[in-house]
């Protein structure tokens, strides 16, 4: 420990510096300013929900919408449901024709909606039978087979 006064050094401990007699002045363990962290209140800043302007999807200025899909579809589903009950397969190819192309009709958001669903629907429902012949055909035929 070294005397500040006549800059002697000094054991370790001592008080008083052995040569002049000072007052050893400890090391001044500096009591660390912890500096109280000054927590900023975060300022929240309230997101501003800018309400989207939804555009509104201008009716369609011209109404011509392409509605041959649709027609040609519920044309075929009628017809396919008409002939389902007593022509064997040209239904099914309507109907999967009507199915066909109501689902492109309305995929690609064409004209006709409503002739397009019935298209569809009439497609649907003249397969069913067509299916159920098919099914049973096969089981029929698988079970011929397993003979
Ligand atoms: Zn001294």
């Amino acid at each position: 420990m070294r005397c500040e006064k006549c800059g002697k050094e000094n054991q370790e401990g001592m008080n008083f510096c052995e040569a002049c007699g000072a007052p050893l002045s400890k090391p001044e363990y500096q009591q660390p300013m912890y500096q109280q962290p000054v927590y900023q209140q975060p300022v929240y800043q309230q997101p501003v929900y800018q309400q989207p302007v939804y555009q509104q999807p201008g009716m369609p200025q011209e109404p011509k919408k392409p509605v041959g899909l649709a027609v040609a579809s519920m044309v075929l589903g009628i017809v396919a449901l008409v002939l389902s009950c007593c022509v064997p397969y040209l239904p099914i190819v309507l109907a999967l024709l009507a199915v066909v192309l109501g689902a492109v009709s309305l995929a690609k958001k064409m004209g006709g909606t409503g002739m397009a669903v019935a298209g569809l629907v009439c497609g649907i429902i003249g397969l069913v039978p067509a299916v159920i012949v098919i099914v049973s055909g096969a089981a029929l035929f698988s079970a011929l087979g397993s003979l």
